[in-house]
C-alpha cells in the first residue's frame, strides 16, 4: 500500500488530526474498517463516488473502497537530526514513507504552547525541512565511502550511484531539498529514489487553522500556499478541532449538517486524503462482481500485469490477459453484458496501461 507520513512540530495538532482521520473514516467505510497496524499506524478510505454506482449496476452485496495508510510520525524537534528529542527513531520511520504530510500550526492560542515560542507555519516548515536536509547529507556522506569502493572495483551501478549521491550532496549542501536535484528522466529518477531521500519524496502542507476560517483559511494559512505554490507542493487547509468534533458525530446526515452550517463542502480529511492520492499520482481500478465491488489503486502508468499484482501475486505471475470496460462505458452500458453489445468490451494484454477507472476483470492461468 502508500504510505503518508504525518509530521509536525509539539503542540500543533498532529494527533488531534489523526485521531480524527481514523475514525470519520472508520465511519465512512462501515463495512471495511480501519485499522489501527500500529497505535500510529491507520489504514483509511478513499473517498471515491464512483463506487456506489458501480455497485448499483452489478448490484454488489458489497463495496469496498480503496485506502491510503497515514503514519503518525511523532517527536519531531529542532536538532533531531543529532537525535535530540526522540531524533534517530522518528527518522527511521520515516524513511519508508512515500510521501510527507507537514502539519503546520495556523491558529493562535495563548493556552497552547509552541515550541518554538511564537506562532510561524512558515518558520516551522522550514525547522522540520532541515532536520530533515541534516539527516539526508549525513546519510549520504556516510554512505558514500562504501559507494566508491564498489565503483573502484569494477561496479558500473556503483558509480552512477555515486554521481547522484554527489548532486544531492550538492543540493543539500546549498540547503535546498533532494527534490531540487530535478532528475532529468527516469532512470535518474530511479536512482535518486534508490537514495531513499526524506527530502526527495512527495510533500504536503496541512494548514491547521481555527475553526472559523475553515472555509477561507486565513492570513498564515495563505502564506504557506503561497510558499507551496512556490515550489510544487500541495496544501490543505483544515481545522483539526472541526474534524475531531466531526468524527464524533453519529450519522452522516448530522455531518453533512454540521460541514453545510460552517459553509464546508466536505471534510478536511476528505481533501487531505484526496490531496495525497494526487501528490503520489495514484488512480484507481475496479474489480465488480455479484460478491462485491472493490477499488484499487495503483500508480499511474502501471501496466495490467502489475495493476492485477495489486490483488494477488498469482495473477500478476499467471497474467494472461484483462478483460477491460472502462468506467464511462460501464456506466452509461449499464454494466459489462451491455458494454459488450455496444463493442465496449476490451481484451488488454501485457502492455496495456490501466486507466483510471477501468473495470478489470483478470484472466490468468497457473
Ligand atoms: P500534537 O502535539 O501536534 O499532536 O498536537 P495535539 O493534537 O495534541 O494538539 C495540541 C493542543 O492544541 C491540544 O490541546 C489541541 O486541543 C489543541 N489544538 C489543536 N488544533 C487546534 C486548533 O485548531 N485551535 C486551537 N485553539 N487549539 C487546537
Amino acid at each position: 500500500g502508500f504510505e503518508c507520513g504525518i509530521v509536525g512540530l509539539p503542540n500543533v495538532g498532529k494527533s488531534t488530526l489523526f485521531n480524527a482521520l481514523l475514525s470519520t473514516m472508520q465511519a465512512e467505510a462501515a463495512n471495511y474498517p480501519f485499522c489501527t497496524i500500529e497505535p500510529n499506524v491507520g489504514r483509511v478510505a478513499v473517498p471515491d463516488e464512483r463506487l456506489p454506482l458501480l455497485a448499483k449496476i452489478a448490484s454488489s452485496a458489497k463495496q469496498i473502497p480503496t485506502q491510503l495508510e497515514f503514519v503518525d510520525i511523532a517527536g519531531l524537534v529542532r536538532g533531531a537530526s543529532k537525535g535530540e528529542g526522540k531524533g534517530n527513531e522518528f527518522l527511521s520511520h520515516i524513511r519508508t514513507v512515500d510521501a510527507i504530510l507537514y502539519v503546520l500550526r495556523c491558529f493562535e492560542d495563548s493556552d497552547i504552547v509552541h515550541v518554538e515560542g511564537s506562532v510561524d507555519p512558515l518558520r516551522d516548515a522550514e525547522v522540520i525541512e532541515t532536520e530533515l536536509m541534516l539527516a539526508d547529507l549525513d546519510s549520504l556522506e556516510k554512505r558514500l565511502p562504501a559507494a566508491q569502493k564498489k565503483a573502484k572495483g569494477g561496479d558500473k551501478t556503483a558509480a552512477e550511484q555515486i554521481a547522484m549521491m554527489e548532486r544531492a550532496i550538492k543540493v543539500l549542501q546549498d540547503g535546498k531539498p533532494a527534490t531540487a536535484v530535478n532528475p532529468r528522466d527516469k532512470a535518474e529518477r530511479k536512482l535518486l529514489d534508490g537514495l531513499q531521500l526524506l527530502t526527495s519524496k512527495p510533500v504536503m502542507f496541512v494548514c491547521n487553522v481555527e475553526e472559523q476560517f475553515a472555509a477561507t483559511g486565513n492570513s498564515l494559512s495563505a502564506k504557506v500556499e503561497a510558499m507551496a505554490a512556490g515550489r510544487n507542493a500541495s496544501c490543505v487547509v483544515v481545522s483539526a478541532k472541526i474534524e475531531a468534533e466531526i468524527s464524533i458525530l453519529p450519522s452522516e446526515e448530522e455531518k453533512k449538517e454540521f460541514l453545510s452550517s460552517l459553509g464546508l463542502a466536505e471534510t478536511g480529511l476528505a481533501k487531505v486524503v484526496k490531496a495525497g492520492y494526487q501528490l503520489l499520482d495514484l488512480i484507481t481500478y475496479f474489480t465488480v462482481g455479484p460478491k462485491e465491488t472493490r477499488a484499487w489503486t495503483i500508480q499511474s502508468g502501471t501496466l495490467a500485469p502489475q495493476a492485477a499484482g495489486v490483488i494477488h501475486s498469482d495473477f500478476e505471475a499467471g497474467f494472461i490477459r484483462a478483460e477491460t470496460v472502462s468506467y464511462g462505458d460501464y456506466t452509461q452500458y449499464d454494466g459489462e453484458a451491455g458494454a459488450k453489445k455496444a463493442g465496449r468490451f476490451r481484451l488488454e494484454g501485457k502492455e496495456y496501461v490501466v486507466q483510471d477507472g477501468d473495470v478489470l476483470h483478470f484472466r490468468f492461468g497457473p
